[in-house]
């Protein structure tokens, strides 16, 4: 393809990308099981009117010219934190998503390592197996090495075996909360206390569960305690762009310590243009993120948050308790917030029903180990759950009639 010599009229390139997108899973009707997270029209309509009224500034300049972006972004961080059990002392930024928040964090607590053991050390972490892959992303560019270590028969962090795979320079430990695969929230006190003996960095995966979390302990769920209560967690990752229901690309990472938060900086001054300094990989950065997230937060507000999160749990319910109605199925895991991954119970290959499923229209999760399917929640699925079923039974009758294994793959 080559650029139009004379530019086109909107409408007929508007035709177009609605052409393009004809083709595309329907997340409208709940085809994704991941990627988009909705809760209402009007959510959705707070976060894009929002994001277009700060549509061309830069959250990059919010220091010096968008006073306004810089302090929707102190206060999204703040009532974040509130929520968080964070402390007088906690701090955060906004960043582009959960791989930059992770990066960050694994940045500053190698620094806070140095610091304290001098520069050359070959330093590893040690994570569970079922810690996202923006872990070894960011381990790989600072030339760490990662110890994954297999999680227990509840699909949580195992943590005997975690600190057995511990040595000297062993600076960091994590819990998700949850975990992407099987949803749920691993041992963060527990984990908590090996870190402090070990002194070593504990960081807290909230990416899928932050803004999450605070509610459904609201409604009385029992979950485990995966914040800064835990005293020995330094940092902590959470998505706005997940279940904080904010437009891309929106996420937060907080420190407990304004002074390890400080160890995310980046400042130069060796360019013909004097100081540059920025807490984000990024440099520029849309302020209609900020805003947006800003707008959601203030628009749904603790009651709104909460009512979402009822809705989504009784939502994860009604999946799980129509997945042991419908037979031939059994979950992973038992999970803690609205991540469902489910396998086969008897001889039918999951992803052959994965197959059939993709043949109906459906976009299908999947995990390789152990082979199951996987569902991350949103209202999107409450809507969709009679096709789900619907579909599901016909997918596991076709595929035990064919008997054979699924042509498809766990990739994401
Ligand atoms: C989504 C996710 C991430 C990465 O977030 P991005 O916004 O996609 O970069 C990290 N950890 C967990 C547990 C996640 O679910």
């Amino acid at each position: 393809m080559r650029m139009p010599s004379n530019g086109l009229a909107f409408e007929e390139i508007e035709r177009s990308m609605d052409e393009l997108a004809s083709g595309d899973i329907d997340w409208r009707r709940g085809r994704t099981p991941l990627y988009v997270f909705f809760a209402n029209e009007a959510v959705a309509e707070v976060g894009q009117r929002a994001f277009n009224k700060f549509f061309s500034e830069n959250a990059l300049g919010g220091k010096r010219a968008f006073f306004s972006v810089a302090r929707m972004e102190r206060e999204v961080v703040a009532m974040a934190l509130d929520l968080l059990n964070g402390g007088d002392n906690a701090t955060g930024y906004m960043t582009s998503g959960g791989s930059e928040s992770i990066f960050l964090a694994v940045k500053s607590a190698r620094d806070w390592f140095r610091t304290r053991r001098g520069g050359n050390h070959a330093l590893n972490m040690v994570l569970p197996y079922s810690a996202h892959p923006a872990f070894n992303k960011a381990a790989e560019a600072m030339d760490i090495e990662v110890r994954r270590v297999a999680v227990a028969d509840d699909g949580r962090a195992d943590v005997p075996a975690m600190t057995a795979a511990m040595d000297g320079n062993t600076f960091f430990l994590l819990g998700s909360a949850p975990c992407f695969p099987h949803g749920v929230i691993d041992p963060v006190a527990e984990l908590g206390a090996v870190a402090e003996s070990a002194d070593a960095w504990l960081h807290v995966d909230a990416c899928v569960g932050g803004y999450l979390t605070p509610f459904v302990e609201r409604l009385g769920y029992d979950i485990p305690v995966c914040d800064f209560r835990v005293p020995a967690v330094r940092s902590l990752s959470a998505d706005l762009h997940k279940y904080g229901f904010c437009p891309k690309p929106a996420s937060t990472v907080f420190y407990r310590d304004a002074e390890d938060a400080e160890r995310s900086r980046f400042d130069f001054d060796q360019w013909p243009n004097g100081q540059f300094s920025t807490a984000t990989l990024v440099g520029t950065r849309p302020a209609g993120g900020v805003a947006a997230a800003w707008a959601v937060l203030n628009y749904l507000g603790i009651e709104g948050y909460t009512a979402i999160a009822r809705q989504l749990m009784e939502t994860r319910d009604a999946y799980i308790d129509g997945l042991l109605r419908v037979g031939g199925f059994e979950p992973v895991a038992r999970p803690d917030l609205t991540i469902v991954n489910f396998r086969s119970n008897d001889d039918t290959d999951i992803f052959a029903v994965a197959e059939q499923m993709t043949e109906r229209g459906w976009l299908v999760g999947l995990t390789q180990q152990p082979k199951g399917m996987h569902l991350m929640l949103s209202m999107k699925h409450r809507e969709a759950s009679e096709d789900y079923f619907n579909d599901l039974v016909a997918s596991r009758d076709e595929a035990r009639r064919l008997g054979r294994q699924g042509a498809v793959s766990a990739s994401y």
